[in-house]
């Protein structure tokens, strides 16, 4: 495991993404490494929308690529492309890979924490093509396996299945419709290609319509500010406490609730976070009335 295939396919003058250190003595040697070992899912609207699904080993992130992203129902198989193995830097990356290069889109850090391996030997279950593994992340938790399917014919890379394990964690609700935000940021991705100069209407491609909607409905209301500005209201919305916008494991009422606010408003951003997030390329006035056009012309355009 190296970063050769990761460098060659960037060039590190134009895109903004990590080029990575030298892979030194590899995390995960010893038992305390192996507790603080990072994962990473990065949405990224590219071609086409996916969830790149990171996990830190031997001081690379073993990375795949998730079409629809990771699902909390242990009845649905998610299918996952490995790809190549990114620097744990790149787990800190939220942003604009520009058009042209590999990856060209937006990226949003759509959770992150860390993962403890359920294996005791995790190089030779990624040999065997079956990892077990825990999350604990902020949207994903608990028991998950990564599965290798058989090799087709003609394929380069053989699909893994990401799948979750029955647990207290498992359940039906749709976690990327209900939590969309960037766990770091708390933006959709059209509020990141908004803020860093990205394609917005692409971007937004990839945001839950409800979201976008949300969006919009508030900055109707004119008890945000006069502009239309639309972060005030949402930091005045956001509940602060650290618990609030996570799935419940038991059965509890606040689950809808709690899912809906993170859908709409998210808990997780950090002051600074926030203030990094609204950025400060255009007047707010300006950044609201471009967001807000662009997203009703796309609303005109597809009724649902
Ligand atoms: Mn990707």
């Amino acid at each position: 495991m190296a970063l050769d295939e990761y460098r060659r396919k960037r060039r590190f003058d134009v895109t903004s993404e990590p080029e990575g250190k030298a892979v030194g003595r590899p995390p995960g040697s010893t038992r305390a490494a192996v507790s603080r070992l990072a994962f990473v899912v990065q949405k990224h609207r590219a071609t086409a929308l996916h969830y790149d699904f990171r996990l830190q080993w031997r001081g690379v992130m073993l990375s795949w690529a998730v079409p629809k992203g990771p699902s909390l129902d242990p009845a649905t198989k998610r299918m996952a492309m490995p790809v190549e193995d990114h620097p744990i830097e790149y787990n800190g990356f939220e942003g604009i890979i520009p058009a042209g290069q590999y990856g060209g889109g937006t990226v949003m850090i759509w959770d992150r924490g860390t993962w403890t391996p359920e294996v005791p030997d995790v190089d030779a279950a990624l040999a065997a093509g079956e990892l077990k593994f825990s999350l604990a992340g902020e949207k994903l938790h608990g028991s998950w396996v990564l599965v290798r399917t058989g090799a087709r014919p003609g394929q380069k890379r053989t699909a893994w299945l990401l799948i979750k394990h029955r647990d207290a964690w498992a359940t039906k609700d749709d976690v990327a419709e209900k939590a969309p935000r960037s766990v770091v940021s708390n933006r959709l991705l059209v509020e990141i290609a908004r803020d860093e100069g990205g394609d917005m209407k692409r971007a937004a491609d990839g945001d839950p319509p409800a979201a976008l909607r949300a969006i919009l409905d508030q900055s109707d209301r004119p008890a945000t500010t006069a502009s239309g500005e639309l972060t005030p209201a949402r930091r005045r919305a956001r509940p602060r406490t650290k618990a609030a916008g996570r799935p419940v494991p038991a059965k509890a009422p606040a689950r809808a609730s709690s899912a809906a606010r993170a859908a709409t408003t998210g808990a997780r951003a950090t002051p600074a976070a926030r203030t990094a997030a609204t950025g400060a390329r255009a007047t707010p006035a300006a950044r609201a009335a471009t967001t807000e056009a662009r997203a009703r012309s796309r609303k005109a355009r597809r009724p649902d």
